[in-house]
């Protein structure tokens, strides 16, 4: 891949990719979107080598299953981005890159597997997306209705093709064929910046589907608050490793890589609950793969409080912040027993959970004080603050209520 593919836009608030990093507090960051079909485990330590060479071996699983790859430089991070792409770990054009945001579940059956590969193909290929946003999210699952700018379900031996802020969907046997008309749609009514919840906010979702020819049916909107706690044991066939707010680094990324290789003979996949998702287990691997993933740190108990709190990398990540909250949600975890999600926010910006949160602490720009808002994203209106010291019997008494 020509390093003259690489942009280096150097604005905060990109969405970036391996051609686009965006500026941090640690130097720059790239992310890496892993291909639906996953990683093998000699896939994983070619990322872990090539983070740790070029970077500063700091990664971070994201809430959009994308890995961050920190710490690089203007003169590494196109070295970086050359790497994986020839490795085929990224798309080889960084216009098609941009556009592959594909979100999966983390136990995808094969059809399903099948349509999200044909449905990334699509995106590679497909240069008339040129207008789409930069952080515009298609999801595939058979689970629940994902928070993505267009969503496919599988429901039963049902296809449904749901915008985001819908209460409409499209029942099709041939979803590819509605998604692609109806992003079309959104290209022609969208104005610049929006995503597709805002869309649907300002016209409708009636004015979409009539712009894209598409007839819909009633479907109930769902938002999703409480998280799924999607660790350990999944099925048979595979097993999650929770990475604690999605903070690793490069050794154990290796580690993830070899007990994929000793356990499993299959790929490996991130999930959005910020896990490492190992496929084909070898058969009676559970007891020894649950004590070494523990070993390293990792959370393969469902009932882990940190699961449910969602932290993003200020402090040393992000100068937006003064706080370092992994330090905090660290200190917070053992305090907070609710089974919902506590949101530790540098700012109003809330990028670790973008969405309402049951419980959203945002951290004050210059002072150690929090404001607190219940069932709400972290830019909404707050009712009062409290000190770092107050939060741990505030969140205790919370948990309980
Ligand atoms: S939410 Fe956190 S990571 Fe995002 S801009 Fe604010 S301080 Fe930085």
């Amino acid at each position: 891949v020509a390093e003259a593919s690489f942009q280096l836009p150097f604005i905060k608030g990109w969405c970036p990719t391996v051609f686009e990093p965006m500026t941090a507090s640690d130097g720059l960051l790239a992310s890496l979107k892993p291909r639906v079909k996953g990683w093998t485990p000699a896939e994983l330590r070619l990322i872990a080598s090539e983070a740790q060479r070029h970077g500063s071996g700091a990664l971070l699983l994201t809430n959009r299953a994308n890995l961050q790859v920190r710490g690089l430089t203007a003169e590494s991070a196109p070295r970086f981005a050359a790497a994986v792409a020839n490795a085929a770990l990224a798309s080889a054009d960084a216009n098609a890159e941009r556009r592959r945001n594909i979100l999966t579940d983390a136990s995808m059956a094969p059809e399903l597997e099948a349509l999200a590969s044909q449905l990334e193909n699509w995106l590679e290929r497909e240069t008339t997306l040129a207008a789409l946003p930069p952080k515009f999210l298609f999801a595939v699952t058979a689970v629940e209705r994902q928070l993505a700018d267009i969503c496919i379900l599988a429901a039963g031996t049902q296809w449904y093709v749901i915008p985001d802020n819908a209460d409409l969907a499209v029942q099709a046997d041939e979803p590819l064929a509605a998604v692609a008309l109806l992003t079309q749609a959104f290209i022609r009514l969208a104005s610049e910046g929006q995503r597709m919840r805002d869309l649907i906010a300002e016209v409708g979702c009636e004015v979409l589907f009539r712009e894209a020819g598409l007839k819909a049916v009633a479907f109930a909107p769902q938002t999703r608050i409480q998280p799924t706690s999607d660790v350990g044991v999944l099925d048979p066939q595979r097993f999650a490793i929770g990475v604690p707010f999605g903070r690793l680094d490069a050794t154990r990324l290796l580690a993830i890589a070899d007990l994929a290789a000793r356990f499993a003979k299959g790929r490996v996949r991130l999930s959005a609950h910020r896990s490492f998702v190992i496929t084909s287990l070898k058969a009676d691997v559970i007891e020894a793969l649950s004590a070494h993933a523990q070993e390293h740190g990792f959370i393969i108990n469902a009932e882990d409080s940190r699961l449910r709190i969602a932290a993003c990398s200020g402090g040393s990540g992000c100068g937006n912040s003064v706080v370092s909250m992994f330090a905090l949600a660290e200190s917070l975890a053992p305090f907070w027993r609710g089974q919902s999600t506590l949101h530790l926010s540098g700012c109003a910006k809330g990028c670790a959970h973008p969405r309402a949160a049951a419980l959203t602490c945002v951290a004050e720009p210059t002072s150690n004080r929090f404001h607190i808002l219940k069932n709400s994203r972290a830019d909404g209106r707050s009712a009062f603050s409290l000190s770092a010291a107050e939060l741990p019997q505030f969140l205790a008494q919370e948990s309980l209520s």
